[in-house]
């Protein structure tokens, strides 16, 4: 007979996460600034309590294996309450990202068959009105205001009060799903992604113990991404896994409540999209010296590129910046850019250089960069569409038809998203495919001109965008915001760009405006600048500088 392994059978789930946490580290605290402003504040102790109270008050109340249990929370402690809570109880959390249309909300409730709906009351209106389109059977609302529950609503304290007291956890399949998050629709409808306890477990793993995060239980890490936006990027599992410090900020990602709370909390780590840390930055370079940060602080920048002028920028103040790249369909994080070994002895303009790229994928993330044929030489030249597979990855999207624009014949993700591989392996990123401006039969990488549009000291904010041209079909057209009170021409931004690439990529026309329109996770909207420009461009594009 063949030789059989002697290992147990253990199933890999989250849930171990919060009985380790509630054992191991009961004091260690969980922070938050909740929608009214009001700091609370508890620990792991008191949240392994609740969040098994949650899990036999949601049992208590019909919860069937495999239930969807909506949120609509911010970033606090209840949401995490939720975020371990729902899973070991055998249900499927699925935070809604609340800056979505109504019109999608609730369409995404529906078609995930949401059942249950646990709400901040700080959210009641917006609750009301996706009531109004979505049957859930039972809609609990966390009174983080201390007000009380109005009728036609749940107590969810009052839940949680009344659970019975001899809750056991049900016996785990690993591959039994946990989780859902739907795409935010930035090209097209939403679509569902169905996470396990498996994959969740997996992806904790990778993000806490990896170069890049790197969590300690002496950390204390605050999420600057929301706990909707892809699971607020895996750190709340981390962090629950590993007993680090956890600081949230319920929706106040302004950057002086972000630098005050680094300060205050004495936060080692943190993560979130380039927008919100523009304008920390921005602050930091306004009033250096007036936060006390902690020195090994650092920050996970991901969700679109960061520029490297912000890598640099951060590097000033003595912050280090660790470049990210994932997506809802990868549980998201699939590469960190850290330098290898000996890649510190390089001049520091290649050390930046391999900093801003994206990097390299995390053990058991495999991931190859496509052309037209086959997979293109890591020249770190030659552009391809990135394909991943691994255990985190998502094999096809919940209740649609199989989709071969996203899955290949041979089981990867078609990601959508076209770069070059170098010879280290380190990945970068040059843009989305649909956002690819082709000019004369050539690619013009999109990204790689804003991010040097965004070294210009008088740039805040730019997007390139392709703009129709009936001589060669399209040109790219820069969408510049400048920063209060500075000065710069459409000529200046074009001088500052040459010799750092080929003439024909430079910008055609610039068209200055007040700010770029944004996703609901905060990047830059290009199909609305698109619809914009692509009639108005001349018209624009004439005004160049003149604010
Ligand atoms: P959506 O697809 O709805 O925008 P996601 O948050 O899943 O929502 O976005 C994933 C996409 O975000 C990736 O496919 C990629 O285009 C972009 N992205 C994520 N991280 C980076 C990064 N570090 N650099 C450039 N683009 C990024």
């Amino acid at each position: 007979m063949a030789l059989q392994s002697t290992m147990m059978n253990y199933a890999l789930t989250p849930v171990h996460f919060l009985e380790r946490a509630g054992r191991y580290f009961p004091k260690v605290e969980i922070v938050s600034l909740l929608p009214d402003r009001t700091l609370h504040r508890t620990t792991y102790g008191e949240f392994h309590r609740r969040a098994r109270s949650l899990a036999a008050g949601l049992q208590a109340a019909g919860l069937r294996r495999g239930d969807r249990v909506a949120t609509l929370m911010w970033n606090h402690y209840a949401h995490l309450e939720a975020y371990l809570g729902i899973p070991a109880a055998g249900g499927v959390i699925h935070p809604l990202n609340l800056r979505l249309h109504l019109d999608d909300l609730a369409y995404i409730a529906n078609h995930a068959e949401d059942r249950f709906l646990i709400v901040d009351d700080a959210l009641l209106p917006l609750a009301e009105q996706v009531r109004s389109r979505v049957k859930f059977d039972r809609v609990f609302v966390a009174p983080l205001s201390g007000a009380s529950v109005p009728s036609g609503y749940e107590d969810y304290e009052a839940m949680l009060k009344a659970a019975p007291a001899d809750f056991s956890y049900p016996d785990f399949d690993e591959n039994e799903p946990l989780g859902m998050c739907y795409t935010s629709g930035t090209t097209g409808r939403p679509r569902g992604v169905v996470y396990s306890h498996r994959s969740t477990t997996i992806h904790t793993y990778n993000i806490t113990l990896l170069g890049g995060m790197t969590i300690t239980n002496r950390d204390v890490v605050c999420a600057c991404v929301p706990m909707f936006h892809v699971n607020a990027w895996g750190m709340p599992y981390a962090c629950t896994m590993i007993g680090a410090k956890q600081v949230f900020l319920g929706p106040h990602l302004d950057p002086v409540t972000v630098l005050d709370t680094f300060e205050r909390e004495q936060v080692t780590c943190s993560a979130g999209v380039p927008t919100v840390w523009l304008g920390v930055l921005d602050l930091l370079d306004r009033e250096p010296g007036r936060w006390k940060l902690q020195p090994e602080l650092r920050l996970v920048i991901g969700g679109s590129a960061a520029p490297e002028a912000m890598i640099r920028g951060f590097d000033r103040h003595g912050i280090n910046v660790i470049h990210a790249w994932g997506m809802t369909e990868t549980s998201p994080t699939c590469t960190f850019a850290v330098l290898k070994r000996g890649m510190e002895k390089l001049p520091e303009d290649e050390q930046y250089a391999y900093r801003s790229k994206q990097g390299i994928p995390h053990p058991f993330v495999d991931l190859r960069v496509r052309g037209a044929d086959g997979e293109v030489p890591p020249d770190g030249k030659t552009m391809g569409e990135i394909q991943v597979s691994g255990p985190y990855v998502t094999s096809r999207y919940y209740a649609m038809e199989p989709d071969p624009e996203k899955f290949t014949p041979d089981g990867w993700l078609r990601t959508g998203d076209v770069g070059v591989v170098d010879d280290e392996g380190f990945v970068k990123l040059t843009d989305r495919t649909k956002d690819l401006i082709k000019s004369g039969g050539e690619w013009i990488s999109s990204v790689d001109l804003e991010n040097e549009i965004m070294g210009h000291p008088a740039v805040a904010e730019a997007a390139v965008i392709a703009v129709p041209d009936p001589k060669w079909d399209e040109r790219p057209l820069a969408v510049v915001v400048l920063k209060p009170g500075a000065q710069a021409t459409a000529t200046e931004i074009n001088k500052f760009l040459e010799g750092k690439f080929a003439k024909w990529w430079l910008p055609d026309g610039y068209a200055f405006i007040d700010e770029i329109p944004r996703t609901s996770t905060g990047k830059f909207l290009k199909s609305a600048l698109r619809e914009r420009f692509a009639v108005s461009y001349g018209a624009e594009s004439r005004r160049g500088g003149q604010r």
